[in-house]
């Protein structure tokens, strides 16, 4: 195992497992031409219940980040808010402001992402279309009324490697 930054999080090999799942997602959306961005939701049993990457390029749709698409295909599933409470988002990216917004109304009671926001700044740069909301996932989960578990930066070597070359320099 490599040795983790200050500020990363260790994963169990479950949480390690669904993590690269979604990270393998990413690297899908990037030779599709999207932002490198996948999302896996995993109920409390450990069932994969979703799956999606960041498809806005595809689509011209900008809310097509790789969590909203994720949360939006949970709706055919119709599970309670109790089997939602008891699951898993985990993202490749640090969620953005309208996904942890969107993670807020799904109910999904925890989440698990790969490179920070931080880091993804480093490859935003200072492109007017690249560039995210300032926002904390954290700040948003700590507003809601609901316990939101968040856990994150974790894998960042792996979770990092999808952007390499992906955004404007
Ligand atoms: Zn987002």
């Amino acid at each position: 195992m490599s040795e983790l930054y200050p500020n990363e999080t260790e994963l169990d090999e479950r949480d390690g497992r669904y993590l690269r799942k979604a990270i393998g997602w990413s690297h899908a959306a990037r030779r599709r031409g999207n932002r490198p961005f996948g999302a896996v939701v995993v109920s409390a049993a450990g069932e994969v219940l979703a799956e999606a990457y960041c498809n806005s390029a595809e689509t011209g749709d900008v809310t097509g980040h790789a969590e909203t698409n994720a949360v939006r295909a949970l709706a055919e599933r119709k599970l309670s808010r109790e089997e939602l409470a008891g699951a898993t988002i985990y993202s490749s990216g640090e969620p953005c402001v309208m996904c942890a917004g969107a993670i807020f109304w799904s109910n999904i009671g925890r989440v698990v992402f790969g490179i920070d926001a931080e880091r993804l700044r480093l490859f935003r740069g200072e492109h007017a279309d690249q560039r995210d909301a300032e926002l904390s996932c954290r700040d948003v989960f700590r507003a809601s009324p609901h316990a939101i578990e968040c856990i994150g930066p974790a894998l960042v070597d792996e979770a990092t490697a999808a952007h390499v070359g992906a955004w404007k320099g």
